[in-house]
């Protein structure tokens, strides 16, 4: 008798690498949120169609932005309602792709509102998923276009009002008005009957696109207990009452049988087409030549830099890609902003590297600057055996825990007041971190101050603070 092995689909990494903290099994998903349902209906999908390989799923602003955590497909994260207009690009130029828009509603019906109506109206060979759980989850409950009436939520705490906020907008019935779609329908994560007909719509979708056939979105009616501040059974229940009255489940279009299948182009540009077009030039990085390099240990280093809102960490981060790049490093800084719901840190991530950068994310950083103790819990744990853990000793009252990492204490905010203002740790930082490595020469960095500081007044104490975390650190490499 044939036995059946129950196990994690393929098209999820067997461990969760790129999920920061020590747990890499579970997923950041809320207890019963749906997303970590339609998260297996999808991949178990790409595995029975063996389309993972060839899968590109492209995750906008909302809970679902970090999907790259879990799935072994392509990864895209776009601008906050992006997603139809990146799938038409990648889709464009990879014809042979899948390319899989996973959008929560906040994201497709309010800021990307046009960009679905016109990649749905033009037909593209896309995928769409959408998650409708009546709230913008991510960022802390607020109304979203799909709210029902009466909803509270935290930005309509006396309940959605037709007469001031709207009716809540119904994505199916507005896409099936248009010529070109080729398949919609609303399924719902609720009971196992309801979640086998989202299978279903799943793998149809995928399949419409496999075959060429055109453009579909399935709408997933899905549980937000967090947002909307239930225990997940009755949040079950919610949807079960609430939400598939407003929002009737069924098939909205279904064109696969008539709709006719295109043949897959080839693919259109190579990567050297690409680099020739983005006038990026073949051979290796001209940066190695030029910078002054420091110790073996601190080359190309991948910094995260993290602390409160208001103490300067992403200007932190942006004078020093700043100053790297005018030194003939190749440089990348992004913001990272985390689930705010769940208690997230403002940090960035900073690469400077001789060669050139695959991605601007840090997940595993060389350097770590912590600025308050949640960022030290936080990403200590994720930096690399052998990096370098400097944090300000003067708000933090434990000490780093690793001990096959460098460590540099450094009493950032007590220097900072002691030279007159607090704002400026963040510089004091900043001139400790090139202190102790010698990546940058102070020179460098105050030869750059003067336009990153928009504040003229302030250029003073902030060229004061380098030099003052710039002496500290190199004081404390002498006695150490
Ligand atoms: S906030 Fe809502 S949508 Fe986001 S992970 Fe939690 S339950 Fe899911």
């Amino acid at each position: 008798m044939a036995e059946k092995v129950l196990r994690k689909a393929d098209s999820f990494y067997a461990v969760y690498e790129r999920k920061p903290g020590a747990d890499k099994t579970t997923t950041h998903y809320c207890p019963g949120c749906g997303h970590g349902i339609l998260h297996k209906l999808l991949a178990e999908a790409l595995d029975d169609f063996n389309l993972r390989d060839r899968a590109i799923m492209i995750s906008p602003v909302g809970c679902s932005v970090f999907a790259y955590y879990y799935f072994r497909t392509g990864n895209i994260q776009c601008a906050h309602g992006r997603a139809p207009a990146v799938a038409t690009g990648i889709k464009r130029v990879y014809p042979h792709s899948i390319v899989i828009s996973y959008q929560g509603d906040g994201d497709l019906a309010a800021i990307g509102t046009a960009e679905i109506i016109h990649a749905a109206n033009r037909g593209e060979q896309i995928s769409v998923f959408f998650v409708n759980n009546a709230i913008y989850g991510m960022t802390g409950g607020q109304m979203a276009p799909t709210t029902l009436i009466g909803q509270k939520t935290t930005t309509s705490p006396y309940g959605r009002k037709a007469s001031n906020e709207g009716f809540p907008l119904r994505v199916c019935e507005l896409l099936s008005t248009l010529e070109a779609p080729v398949y919609i329908e609303r399924v719902a994560l609720t009971d196992a009957k309801h979640i086998a007909q989202a299978r279903r719509a799943v793998r149809k979708a995928l399949q419409v696109q496999a075959e060429g056939k055109g453009f579909s979105l399935v709408e997933v009616l899905s549980a937000c207990p967090s947002g909307w501040k239930m225990a997940p059974t009755q949040a079950i229940r919610w949807i079960q009452e609430q939400m598939m009255n407003y929002f009737p489940l069924g098939v909205y279009r279904d064109k696969t049988g008539e709709a006719e299948a295109t043949p897959l182009g080839p693919r259109q540009f190579v990567r050297e087409d690409l680099a020739k077009l983005l006038e990026i030039p073949a051979g290796p990085s001209v940066a190695a030549e030029a910078v002054v390099l420091p110790a073996e240990r601190y080359r190309n280093p991948r910094l995260k830099v993290a602390g409160f809102g208001g103490q300067g960490i992403l200007l932190l981060g942006l004078v020093l890609a700043e100053v790297g790049m005018r030194a003939g490093y190749n440089v990348s800084w992004i913001p990272s902003y985390g689930p705010e719901m769940r208690g997230g840190t403002a940090n960035c991530h900073v690469n400077l590297s001789t060669a050139r950068i695959g991605s601007p994310v840090v997940s595993v950083p060389t350097v770590l600057i912590a600025m308050n103790l949640p960022s030290l819990d936080r990403f200590e744990p994720e930096v690399q055996a052998g990096g370098l853990v400097i944090y300000d000793s003067s708000l933090i009252d434990r000490t780093v825990q690793r001990s096959d990492v460098e460590v540099l204490p450094l009493p950032a905010t007590k220097m900072a007041d002691e030279l007159g203002n607090t704002r400026v740790a963040n510089m004091v930082a900043l001139g400790a971190y090139i202190g102790f490595t010698g990546i940058l020469s102070k020179e460098q960095v105050l030869a750059t101050l003067p336009e990153a500081i928009k504040r003229k007044e302030l250029l003073a104490i902030n060229e004061k603070a380098v030099a003052a975390g710039f002496q500290y650190a190199q004081g404390f490499r002498k006695r150490n």
